[in-house]
């Protein structure tokens, strides 16, 4: 006997969770299938400052009351992997059987025959035939293919979220977890008294940095252009902490080491240069707030530093330091030099400039996020990026099938967001179960 779920909720972040809370207290039957761990993206997060009501949570204890919020409302809940949508043309029998059993317990075993005979959890239709089924099947339902089970809901929606993005560098997958980390939180601690780098320019690489500040020797904060994108706040905070020492206009062309990190080579590089377009999907850059980049570098160009007292300097120093100063300038600029952590003209980069060598116990990735949608291309529209477009209301241009949270395109993707997107989609799914 298979279930057909009123909702099924891919992903147990903050929209996914948050669309599972309102689905349960409208009486729904929700099933939420999350492949890693519930929380998300958030649970790595030491500090958050700005959800409302919360002046200063830790991500952890947010996800986790999100958890036992949804267990309180018993959603069902699953650990599984969604590989694919495929949408079931009801028979017209089969739709009244659905209809009749929306919010209780079963319909019959021959749904899954009605499927086209899906033994093999990972087939999946062709693009065409999925996409001409989703226009014309309003009363069918979806299956939603999974890596160990399949199962069916009347309405979808979709809270993939995103992942954080690699350097692709060569010996990067081997490395990561060997010197290479993309969670400070997590392995930090691993690294006390050391001396660390963060490579990332937006909110995300700001925290690791002012997280790391608090366990290690040093840490050296790589960005690829002269100024950040972060939160000003969280400048100001990076600007004010002796053992944070930035290299802008730096970036990252090779990672040393055979079974463990033991140094990067950087190089100086230009605003247009190939890793600078390649954040495309901006994922850190959107995700900073109403201070965008803009704001950023206006304040930091008009020197606002520079009128407040003790502090100027040491902010000075550490705004020029890096723009070549320390790495490949230092002698010029007279200030401070990375000095026993760099070896200078050790090798070309490939631009056929000079990178230096920067010894490092670690190194924290915080270079933006990739949307995980790739299991639902052939069933929703993507943009160029991958996010799935959806608008405010959520819906997406397949019939029963919504977006919620960081997974679809919008211009702030925050916890904040995320959670109204739940609200939203679970409120629109309801009305189309209607
Ligand atoms: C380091 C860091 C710090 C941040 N700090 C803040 C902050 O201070 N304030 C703030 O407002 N926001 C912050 N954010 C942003 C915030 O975390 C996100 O906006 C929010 O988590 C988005 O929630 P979501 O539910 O859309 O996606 P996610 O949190 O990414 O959750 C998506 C979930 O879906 C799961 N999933 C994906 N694909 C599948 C699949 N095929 N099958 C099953 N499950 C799947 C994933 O495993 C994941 O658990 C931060 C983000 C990061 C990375």
């Amino acid at each position: 006997m298979e279930k057909v779920y009123d909702i099924i909720i891919i992903g147990g972040g903050t929209a996914g969770m948050t669309a599972a809370i309102y689905g349960c207290r409208l009486g729904k039957r929700i099933l939420i299938i999350e492949k890693k761990f519930f929380g998300g993206q958030i649970i790595s997060t030491p500090e958050i400052e700005n959800y409302p009501a919360f002046p200063s949570a830790n991500g952890y204890t947010f996800a986790t009351g999100l958890h036992s919020q949804i267990e309180a409302l018993n959603a069902e809940q699953v650990s599984d992997e969604v590989t694919g949508l495929k949408r079931v043309a009801a028979s017209s029998e089969m739709a009244d059987a659905a209809q009749a059993n929306a919010s209780s317990e079963m319909i019959g075993a021959t749904h899954a025959d009605a499927s086209g005979g899906m033994a093999n959890p990972e087939q999946a239709d062709t693009a065409d035939d999925i996409k001409s089924a989703k226009q014309t099947n309003a009363s069918g339902f979806w299956r939603i293919i999974c890596k160990k089970s399949l199962y069916s809901a009347r309405t979808v929606i979709i809270a993939s979220g995103t992942e954080s993005r690699k350097l692709g560098l060569a010996g990067e997958d081997k490395l990561l977890g060997h010197g290479i980390s993309h969670c400070a939180t997590c392995d930090g601690a691993l690294y006390k008294n050391r001396t660390v780098a963060v490579v990332g320019g937006g909110n995300t690489a700001l925290e690791e940095a002012l997280y790391l500040s608090l366990l290690c020797r040093k840490v050296y904060l790589i960005h690829r252009r002269s100024v950040f994108t972060g939160d000003l706040s969280l400048q100001q905070r990076i600007y004010n902490t002796d053992n944070v020492q930035l290299l802008l206009n730096s970036r990252i062309v090779a990672l040393n080491g055979k079974d463990r990190l033991q140094s990067v080579e950087l190089c100086a590089c230009g605003q247009n240069s190939a890793a600078d377009t390649s954040s495309g999907t901006n994922g850190n850059a959107k995700r900073n707030d109403s201070v965008n980049a803009d704001t950023a570098n206006s304040n930091i160009s008009g020197n606002k530093r520079s009128e407040t007292n003790g502090h100027a300097a040491n902010n000075n120093a550490k705004r020029n330091d890096p723009i070549r100063a320390g790495v490949f300038n230092s002698n010029a600029s007279g200030n401070r030099p990375l000095s026993e952590n760099t070896t200078s003209g050790v090798s070309e980069n490939m631009d056929g400039g000079s990178a230096e060598t920067l010894q490092i116990d670690a190194l924290f990735v915080a270079i933006g996020q990739i949307p995980q949608n790739q299991p639902f291309a052939g069933t929703v529209a993507l943009d160029p990026h991958g996010y799935i477009i959806a608008g405010e209301d959520c819906h997406t241009d397949a019939s029963g099938v919504f977006a919620a949270g960081d997974c679809r395109t919008k211009d702030l993707r925050q916890l904040v967001t995320a959670a109204s997107d739940g609200a939203i989609a679970a409120t629109e799914a309801i009305k189309y179960l209607r």
